[in-house]
């Protein structure tokens, strides 16, 4: 087997006609953290990788009118920094600070995470779901805008030459919160993560909730009917607690060799406590 090559693009349209040029052959390397893991996987590695970890517009944090603009090539650590302190972003802050170890956190990539289509129990997925977030995905022959949602339905297909080049966060008013539950302390990749976001009258009822569940099928996604049966009540965690349990049949755990599928769905009531818990 010939080596793969590496082409180290220096900017974003360079990377775009590599990609485009290398076709199915061609496949972006951000922080390298999956795929340096493909032998362990069984997998083979791609004939050709486009490096996207020189490009400095890829990694740019800031205000986009009234959206929150990230770039794809921000790493973990970046994210956690730049939004530490703003309690309607806690979620995503939370969850790129927590995931994974340090030396991970300072490489991995907020556009590695969502797009790696096989990495069930990524945790930025869920935390921006929670946040109602948009991506951004680019080609030579231009650029669409799209929900999380939509582009995680989409991501399984999506052709050659197309790179994730950013995330636009709506503004975050309310309150948000990560949690996760790993097998052991550190290091391991979590059983189950809910990401929570709401919002609050001034009596402290939910006016608006949103409740994004990882790791336990094989695609993270909201969980829309415990989401409806928070509206108009006071966020009280016992309450939470018991509406999930009774609600909790909404999900069809996966089965894997850290865990069965019963299991991830049976933390989710005592996750979706510990959340609601954070909020306050
Ligand atoms: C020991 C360990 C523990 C970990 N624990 C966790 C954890 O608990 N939670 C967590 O969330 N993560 C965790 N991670 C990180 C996670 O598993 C992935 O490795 C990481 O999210 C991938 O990001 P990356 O930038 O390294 O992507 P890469 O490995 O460079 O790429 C991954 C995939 O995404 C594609 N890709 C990358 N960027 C783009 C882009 N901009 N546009 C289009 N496609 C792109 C690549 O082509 C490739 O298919 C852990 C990793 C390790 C090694």
């Amino acid at each position: 087997m010939t080596a793969p090559s590496l082409y180290l693009a220096p900017t974003l349209d360079a990377a775009l006609d590599a990609l485009a040029e290398r076709g199915t052959e061609g496949t972006p390397l951000a922080g390298g953290t999956w795929i340096m893991r493909a032998p362990i996987r069984h997998e083979r590695l791609r004939p050709a990788y486009v490096g996207l970890g020189r490009i400095a517009e890829l990694t740019r944090i800031a205000p986009d009118g009234d959206k929150l603009s990230i770039g794809a090539g921000a790493t973990h650590a970046q994210l956690a920094g730049a939004l530490a302190g703003r309690a309607g972003l806690r979620a995503l802050a939370d969850a790129a600070g927590r995931s994974a170890n340090p030396a991970i956190r300072r490489a991995a990539t907020l556009g590695g995470n969502l797009c790696t289509a096989d990495f069930a129990a990524a945790d930025l997925v869920p935390a921006l779901l929670c946040l109602d977030a948009e991506v951004e995905i680019r080609s030579r022959d231009g650029s669409e805008r799209l929900p999380l949602e939509r582009f995680l339905a989409l991501r399984p297909s999506l052709g050659p030459g197309r790179l994730l080049t950013r995330v636009l966060l709506p503004p975050a008013g309310g309150a948000s919160a990560h949690v996760r539950l790993p097998l052991r302390k550190a290091g391991d990749y979590p059983t189950a993560i809910v990401s929570l976001w709401a919002a609050r009258d001034e009596a402290g009822h939910v006016t608006q909730a949103r409740i994004a569940v990882g790791a336990v099928e094989a695609v993270a996604r909201r969980w829309t009917r415990l989401e409806a049966a928070l509206a108009g009540r006071p966020l009280d965690a016992g309450d939470a607690h018991r509406l999930a349990t009774e609600l909790a049949d909404d999900f069809t755990g996966r089965d894997s060799i850290e865990a069965p599928g019963w299991y991830r769905v049976g933390v989710l009531p005592a996750l979706i406590r510990r959340a609601v818990a954070a909020l306050h």
